[in-house]
């Protein structure tokens, strides 16, 4: 058996971020021997786990090497030589971008997505792509064109989705953090399954330019790292303003790991009565109302509030992002991008590309889009939905009158088990209901681990925050992780993977 090399104890690509960071400015390490470690540590464990879509094994060395050289001359950028993960819905220029469908096999695009090309300049290193369910739809990656991603903690589990290979790989340390998106929850639920820290940031705090399209009024970039400073400091450098894409805010951004050691006393914390509901697992209740309990003991004051159109989220969100999705997946027509049958007669080329490239899932939500939208059911249906989701946006603009953060479970569950959920649409739907609302009324939220199942699988808190309040959620939540100690019993389950 080969050991990897270890910094004080610990092998290095169990390094958070942060803590890469402090090694490589004080010589310890090299960002070459940090990457030359994770690729040996995907090459060791992802074959079993699957997280990876593709590996840039030369492209990540030569970056590193980069780094290297930057740094010896005198450069310290705040990513200088740190190797992540990006979630595959993010344009790479020059590394195949796919969705995790294989109607956009061997599309390699000639741009970087903003968020990627900012981790860039920042000096990240890029690992690789990561699975995800086709076009992010999906709680499980099972929905993906090509593997399913297998959760760290239980090969035979699920690790959430949609951006479950990158929510995988930051658990199974073959990453030191990754990039993932969130329509409905893809960032946040997968990180509550594999035990890491999820942040879906506001919507417009991050460029989508070069995030392909799924619910243009829902989608936005977030990251997936072990810890909540990680989160803080890839979220400063990734938001702000971007010419390109039109619905990013010109908001200042502020320093968020500067904000992280804000004094959480007298913070108001809601708790929703709507997020505890019948058929959640105990113990995830629990583990939460645990969580929210030590955050008192911290100096937080505990107010129970309503949020009384919660119910309605999830057939507003069905409706609204399979609309949005009917229309932005008209582009995929065999002639620009990707896969093609390559059948002479235009039209025959469009509807066999697109019969043979999407999968199942992702027509599903074709059909159902298209419906809404059609005439004579456009007002019963894509209207009414965009009516009542300005009442849950409204229930939290209330909620946000009375408290500072919201605090309730990430998901109902646990991870469960490969296969349990796939023929039933409605029921993996339903892995989404605590998620999904913020995605409606387009504010913040992070999930963090709180704790563990009988099985000793792990569930997740989640802290929402009103619309540009990335700094409260992060502060309430590195208040919380620095106390307890969820942490430690990740390390060992890694060890466990070998
Ligand atoms: N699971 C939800 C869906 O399938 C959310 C996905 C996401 O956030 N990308 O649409």
């Amino acid at each position: 058996m080969t050991t990897s090399p270890t910094l004080q104890g610990q092998p290095l690509h169990a390094l958070t971020i942060h803590q890469a960071l402090a090694a490589l400015r004080r010589g310890e390490i090299s960002a070459v021997a940090l990457t030359q470690t994770l690729l040996d540590r995907i090459a060791a464990v992802d074959g079993r786990v699957q997280a990876y879509l593709t590996v840039t094994g030369e492209r990540a060395l030569a970056q590193a090497a980069e780094a290297d050289r930057r740094r010896a001359q005198g450069d310290d950028a705040p990513l200088l030589g740190i190797p992540l993960a990006v979630k595959d819905v993010l344009a790479t220029e020059g590394v195949q971008t796919t969705c995790g469908s294989k109607i956009l096999q061997g599309f390699i695009p000639p741009y970087s997505a903003t968020a990627v090309a900012r981790l860039e300049a920042a000096g990240m290193v890029l690992l690789g792509k990561t699975n995800t369910d086709e076009f992010a739809m999906g709680s499980s990656t099972e929905n993906s064109g090509y593997v399913t991603t297998r959760n760290p903690w239980d090969l035979e589990r699920v690790p959430g989705g949609s951006s479950g290979g990158s929510a995988a790989a930051v658990a199974a340390g073959e990453a030191l953090a990754a990039l993932g998106t969130d329509t409905g929850g893809s960032v946040r639920q997968p990180a509550a399954l594999c035990g890491v820290v999820g942040l879906k940031p506001s919507y417009g705090r991050i460029s989508r330019y070069g995030l392909v399209a799924y619910g243009s009024s829902f989608d936005q970039v977030g990251t997936i790292t072990q810890d909540v400073r990680d989160a803080a400091l890839l979220l400063g450098v990734m938001a702000g303003h971007d010419p390109l894409d039109s619905t990013s805010l010109p908001a200042p951004v502020p320093d968020y790991t500067a904000s992280l050691d804000r004094d959480i006393t007298g913070l108001r914390i809601g708790l929703p009565q709507e997020y505890f509901i019948d058929g959640m697992q105990p113990e995830v209740e629990q583990a939460v109302r645990a969580a929210v309990a030590h955050l008192e003991g911290l100096g937080a004051q505990v107010v129970p509030i309503r949020l009384p159109n919660t119910d309605k989220a999830l057939p507003v969100y069905y409706l609204v992002a399979t609309a949005e999705a009917s229309a932005n997946l008209a582009r995929y027509d065999g002639v620009r991008f990707g896969y093609s049958v390559g059948d002479d007669n235009l039209f025959e080329n469009i509807r066999r590309t697109r019969g043979q490239g999407f999968g199942p899932e992702v027509k599903r939500r074709i059909m159902l889009g298209a419906y809404a939208l059609s005439a004579g059911y456009y007002d019963a249906y894509y209207l009414k939905a965009q009516q009542v989701r300005t009442l849950v946006k409204r229930d939290f603009e209330q909620a946000f009158e009375q408290v500072d953060v919201i605090a309730c479970p990430t998901t109902p569950t646990t991870a469960f088990r490969i296969g349990e959920k796939t023929d039933n649409p409605m029921e993996m739907y339903l892995s989404d209901v605590f998620t999904i609302s913020l995605n409606l009324a387009g504010i913040c939220g992070i999930s963090l681990p709180c704790g563990y199942d009988a099985a000793g699988l792990p569930i997740g808190l989640q802290l929402v925050g009103p619309h540009l309040g990335e700094e409260t959620i992060l502060a309430a939540a590195y208040a919380y992780e620095q106390s307890t100690d969820w942490h430690s019993r990740r390390i060992a389950r890694r060890a466990a993977l070998g």
